[in-house]
């Protein structure tokens, strides 16, 4: 498998070699002469103040009472008295030197002092001492330095983390390197509707003459939308590789800091450098951080924020000229929460829809995550492709990889098909769980319960055929599971298939409860299936008799959290008892469905059952063969 690199969106001191920013970043006041230039300052200041010091210290100290001797042998000559102490020469010369003796004493606090100097005709002055110095460094310098050195500290620590407190505000977009891993649309499998048009973008940027020669304007948005993992950002990156023209990246979230406005003066600030560098491609990744819908409730008074930004992400957009070619790519995988005003004319006026990849898309897909993969010859990349519906092309980067890492484990000479089969169940359900813990009861149990799912399944009309039952525990909760392989891809679901869907999921629950007149916990996750579906589909598909071509409730969409919180309700309490009762209703008739279908097949059941307890594991053929045999006698 590829390996990706890891993208820093750092800008600044600590950007990697591998990329350039074309700008260099804005210096700030202390670095404009060097990095230490402050750092001098702040050295001189502290050897004045040791300076100045020093010359106090050549003063002899002597006590009070000796001062007063002096002071009464008429040895003083002069001195000043300051606040704290009295400096002073004396008439006496200093052998070594040759000068008068200096003196430096603490005096008492004494009225009669200016009397007995005058009275031994001392000259004397007094002095403010002068603490400026000091005081500017004590309480100015020193300090500052101090936060400067924590800021410069802390700011090259918490710099990768995004929280640079000097480079707050600074777009953080970076432009593609040509170094960088290059993508192109060779790695893209599939989703060749989506290249085509990405490809008619970048031809637009190259050439934008052409396209205008009949008055036509280019887009100036176009936003991938699609499920997570289908590609979009590697398309993004495969669109960099082959544009030739500078490509700015970002993620929406990375508009988000805790600071308002600051989201807004990074959007400007990447619209004004992509000005500069035109034409060029704005790739904004996770569009709907900021681009959700404004207003709505206020839970946490915090979104403020975001409004800002998207409101200046719109401004910039409808403000800069498409004959100066920017174009600005952006990706989402939630169009639904994405403010309104993004997507009217003028703005992401084009949108690609990157589909979960169909039988051939697959293919390609594994072909291409397993070109560097040793494959025994005996392995059909086409079966694995069609072992492998819904799965979207991260599911299977991940698949080869999987295969890759149990074969290695395996010490198999190459990647064989049962490592791809066990890694299609690890990429589905999570690992195995070797240490399993269930008691032999459990096992039992669950042992029905997947067989109920699987005999409904082979029993309702529109059930896709079983490909595989298991029960051994896997992942987080799994105790088992039973999956069915559609022979076809669906873009639509009939109610008659919806409801055999339910029947389905109802299977586990019922089978438990006929086998041991009790039930269990394990059905939950079907159960909360079963109720979505059938709540969908007398409330949004408008498939209940009673109710009608309605839709009720309306999705209400959290700000923060990204997911649906909740319903608006747009119906009456009376309405809400009758949706309830429709939907209790259709629960019953499934459960009763189900109830019948299992107690006529019991044979069948148990038959399945026993087999299950004994291998753990039935593939396809063998539930084929034993429901056959089984329901016919
Ligand atoms: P999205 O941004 O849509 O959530 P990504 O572009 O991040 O998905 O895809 C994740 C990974 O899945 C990619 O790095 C790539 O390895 C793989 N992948 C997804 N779609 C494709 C595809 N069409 N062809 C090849 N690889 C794909
Ligand atoms: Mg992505
Ligand atoms: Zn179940």
């Amino acid at each position: 498998m590829k390996k990706m690199k890891k993208v820093d969106f750092q800008l600044g001191p600590n950007n990697k070699p591998d990329m350039h920013v074309n700008s260099p970043p804005e210096k700030k006041l202390w670095q404009k002469q060097g990095p230490f230039s402050i750092w001098y300052f702040v050295v001189m200041l502290i050897l004045l103040y040791f300076f100045q010091t020093a010359v106090q210290v050549k003063n002899e100290e002597i006590p009070y009472s000796q001062f007063q001797q002096y002071l009464q042998a008429d040895q003083i000559d002069q001195c000043i008295i300051k606040e704290k102490v009295i400096v002073g020469t004396l008439k006496i010369t200093d052998k070594k030197t040759d000068k008068p003796r200096r003196f430096i004493t603490v005096p008492l606090r004494d009225p009669s002092l200016a009397n007995a100097l005058e009275k031994h005709g001392v000259k004397y002055s007094v002095a403010v001492e002068s603490h400026f110095l000091g005081n500017l460094l004590f309480t100015w310098i020193i300090p500052f330095a101090v936060i400067f050195l924590i800021w410069g500290y802390l700011g090259r620590k918490m710099g990768s983390a995004g929280m640079n407190f000097l480079n707050i505000g600074k777009n953080k977009a970076h432009i593609h390197a040509d170094n960088l891993p290059k993508v192109t649309f060779e790695d893209v499998a599939g989703a060749d509707d989506a290249k085509q048009e990405l490809g008619e973008v970048i031809e637009f940027l190259r050439n934008p003459e052409h396209f205008q020669r009949l008055g036509g304007r280019m887009p100036k948005g176009v936003l991938l939308v699609g499920s997570p993992g289908t590609g979009k950002t590697l398309l993004a990156r495969a669109v960099s590789g082959e544009a030739g023209v500078a490509f700015f990246n970002i993620s929406g979230s990375d508009f988000i800091e805790m600071f308002v406005g600051v989201g807004a003066a990074r959007v400007r600030d990447l619209f004004k450098e992509a000005r500069a560098k035109s034409p060029c491609i704005i790739f904004i990744d996770e569009l709907d951080a900021i681009g959700r819908q404004r207003g709505g409730p206020v839970a946490m008074g915090g979104h403020d924020e975001r409004e800002q930004t998207l409101n200046q992400l719109l401004v910039e957009m409808d403000g800069f000229d498409t004959g100066k070619g920017i174009v600005v790519l952006s990706a989402t995988n939630r169009p639904d929460v994405l403010d309104k005003a993004l997507l009217r004319a003028g703005r992401f006026d084009r949108q690609i829809v990157v589909d979960k990849p169909d039988l051939t898309g697959r293919l390609d897909i594994l072909k291409i995550h397993t070109r560097d993969l040793t494959l025994a010859p005996d392995v059909d990349l086409g079966i694995v492709a069609r072992r492998t519906p819904g799965f979207v092309g991260a599911d299977l980067a991940n698949v080869a990889n999987e295969a890759a890492i149990l074969g290695a484990r395996k010490n198999h000479e190459a990647i064989t098909t049962a490592d791809f089969e066990a890694a299609i169940d690890r990429v589905l359900a999570g690992p195995e769980k070797k240490s399993s813990t269930l008691s032999p009861e459990e096992k039992h149990r669950v042992a029905y319960h997947e067989s109920g799912h699987t005999l409904v399944a082979e029993l309702v009309p529109t059930g896709d055929p079983v490909h595989k039952v298991s029960i051994i525990p896997r992942g987080i909760g799994a105790l088992g599971y039973t999956m069915q392989l559609p022979e076809k891809e669906k873009f639509l679901a009939t109610k008659t298939e919806l409801l055999d869907q339910i029947a389905i999921l109802l299977g586990g629950r019922v089978a438990e409860e006929i086998v041991f007149s009790d039930i269990s916990t394990g059905a939950q996750n079907d159960l909360e299936r079963s109720s979505e579906l059938v709540r969908n589909m007398v409330c949004t598909y408008g498939m209940s008799e009673k109710l009608g071509l309605l839709t009720f409730g309306k999705k209400t969409v959290s700000p923060f959290l990204g997911n649906e919180y909740g319903q608006e309700k747009n119906y009456s309490e009376e309405t809400a008892r009758q949706i309830d009762a429709e939907v209790k209703a259709v629960v019953e008739s499934s459960y009763k469905r189900v109830h019948t279908l299992l107690t006529e097949n019991r044979k069948a059941l148990d038959g399945l059952a026993a087999r299950l307890e004994e291998k753990e594991v039935l593939d396809g053929d063998e539930v084929e063969a034993i429901v056959k045999e089984l329901i016919s006698s």
